[in-house]
């Protein structure tokens, strides 16, 4: 394998250690609640839910559990509560599928990454990834960014796919 991916690698696990290096500006993804399956956004103007709670209340146990599971990299309050919102039982809930991360499955981002040298802007979009910033990207397909976020995101988003595989087999 070469040295550089290989340092590459080893960065990004550090990275990992430090996940409010990202922002998220745009997400997308389902979240599966207990009854049925939803789609959560978070856009310029906030967060918005497809469930019957988030339409009454403006907020809803799926975004709550994501403000927990992402809160270094969202940079943003937390919704407040609604007033005819069954509190006790939303933070209840919340708390239980913060702890099963496998309901998610993300569908697309766009999120900030403050590197050591400079801010890089990571997008991903139905398995697509792309670091635009990154000239290491361009030529290989990969970057440490890219790493991190895999790292940070396991099991809620796919693996980038390299251009030149045969590197990590060498
Ligand atoms: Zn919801």
């Amino acid at each position: 394998m070469d040295s550089s991916l290989i340092n590459k690698i080893q960065k990004s696990k550090e990275y990992a250690m430090e996940p409010e290096r990202v922002t998220f500006h745009t997400l997308e993804l389902e979240f599966k609640g207990d009854n049925d399956t939803y789609t959560v956004i978070l856009a310029a103007d906030g967060w918005s839910c497809s469930c019957p709670g988030f339409q009454m209340n403006g907020i809803c146990p799926h975004i709550m559990a994501l403000e927990k599971m992402l809160k270094p990299m969202l940079k943003r309050d937390p919704l407040p509560y609604g007033g005819n919102q069954n509190i006790v039982s939303d933070v209840k809930k919340s708390k239980r599928y913060s702890e099963e991360p496998e309901r998610i499955r993300i569908i697309s981002f766009t999120a900030a990454f403050r590197g050591d040298n400079k801010e890089h802007l990571i997008t991903y979009h139905n398995g697509v990834w792309d670091n635009q910033t990154s000239a290491y990207f361009a030529q290989h397909g990969i970057s440490t960014h890219i790493m991190t976020m895999e790292r940070l995101l396991k099991g809620w988003v796919e693996p980038v796919k390299m251009l030149r595989p045969e590197v990590l087999e060498d």
